[in-house]
């Protein structure tokens, strides 16, 4: 396996496309923002607001179970920014069992972007 994400990133775009629904479905199920208080911060102003949000009818990978999700939000190392969460609180990526698998550096994907993203911006100073 590629040591560096960057690397295995560009890996991925000669997947087909199903090789490439896999890989994101086995990120989400590792994914534990669910448990994140960033992640529930922004669950519980969608649910105020009554903008709805899904259950999750699986069990995490952590055991735990999230009353909300926004619509199926997470992995967002992998699939981008958050379309709702803006609030950073504390981020618990490097706990997760993805980052570790991965090598990940970078934290609060959900409001920074993909690891290239801050990768880039850090590079060329951009805050
Ligand atoms: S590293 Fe963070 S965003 Fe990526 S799958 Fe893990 S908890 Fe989710
Ligand atoms: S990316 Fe980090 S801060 Fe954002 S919800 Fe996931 S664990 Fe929390």
């Amino acid at each position: 396996m590629p040591s560096d994400y960057f690397e295995l990133m560009l890996r991925t775009l000669h997947l087909t496309p199903e090789e490439r629904e896999l890989i994101i479905d086995k990120r989400k199920k590792q994914c534990i923002c669910d448990m994140c208080p960033t992640y529930t911060s922004c669950a519980l102003k969608q649910k105020e607001e009554g903008a709805g949000g899904t259950t999750v009818e699986e069990e995490g990978p952590t055991g735990g179970k999230s009353e909300w999700t926004l619509n199926g939000e997470c992995a967002f190392c992998t699939l981008g920014k958050s379309a709702c969460i803006e609030k950073e609180v504390e981020c618990l990526c490097s706990t997760c069992p993805l980052s570790r698998e991965m090598g990940l550096r970078y934290s609060y994907y959900c409001t920074r972007g993909v690891e290239t993203q801050q990768k880039i911006r850090d590079v060329i100073g951009v805050g």
